[in-house]
């Protein structure tokens, strides 16, 4: 099966482009913020260990993400290929996902620069149900506080605040950009300029996937 992995800084899009190739190529989408934000909501014991990392803006622990990640992958839903978002996000979950055998393999790399990505978690609305993603500025829901998909109630991600928002950047020049040059090196490294609106960014990005 084939799997696709989208890399960017917080704000760089990831979770749009996700979207987008779920509905768009028919893939399973797979986002470890969202399984982790679901199970904070489920208040389990995984939730509950997560939830101070994120709120923060620090990493949660790798085993407890490559665990989550591995009951994730035996779903059964991954045989039309899967789309990876906000994973691996350190060296340690990249070598655990280098032993899930796959046909193919991509890792998009999404650009954008600091201010525009800070600018839009700043105004990013996020659905509490099914993580739809919404922006105050351009791309309001149609009822306010409602999801146009789900009918969930949409608000800003605690994480979306200046504190958090400057410590994820700091988190992802660390640990991630490392993984970046790791898929880099291995030759499967496409970089796709995330500047502007969605819509575009996904032009430029089918592209280069294709
Ligand atoms: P963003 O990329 O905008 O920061 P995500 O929804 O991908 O948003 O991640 C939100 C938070 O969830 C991260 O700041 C981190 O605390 C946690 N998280 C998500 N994916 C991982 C991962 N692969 N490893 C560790 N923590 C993760
Ligand atoms: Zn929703």
């Amino acid at each position: 099966m084939k799997r696709l992995i989208l890399f960017g800084a917080p704000g760089s899009g990831k979770g749009t482009m996700g979207e987008l190739i779920q509905r768009d190529f028919g893939y399973a989408r797979i986002s470890t913020g969202d399984i982790l934000r679901a199970e904070i909501e489920l208040g389990s014991a995984d939730g509950l260990k997560a939830r101070a990392f994120m709120a923060s803006g620090g990493l949660v622990p790798d085993d407890l993400v490559v665990e989550l990640v591995r009951k994730r992958l035996l779903r059964g839903d991954l045989d039309g290929g899967y789309v990876m978002d906000g994973y691996p996000r350190t060296l340690a979950q990249a070598v655990a996902l280098s032993a899930v055998a796959c046909s193919s393999e991509k890792a998009i790399f999404i650009e954008v620069s600091e201010n525009e990505a800070v600018d839009r978690l700043l105004s990013r609305l996020t659905c509490r149900e099914c993580g739809a993603i919404y922006n105050l500025k351009n791309k309001p829901p149609r009822r306010e506080g409602v999801c146009d998909i789900c009918g969930g109630s949409v608000a800003r991600r605690s994480d979306d605040t200046a504190e958090a928002v400057r410590r994820r950047f700091q988190v992802y020049g660390e640990r991630t950009l490392p993984v970046i040059d790791y898929y880099d090196k291995a030759g499967v490294l496409v970089r796709v300029d995330g500047s502007g609106d969605a819509a575009r960014v996904y032009d430029r990005l089918k592209e280069r996937v294709a």
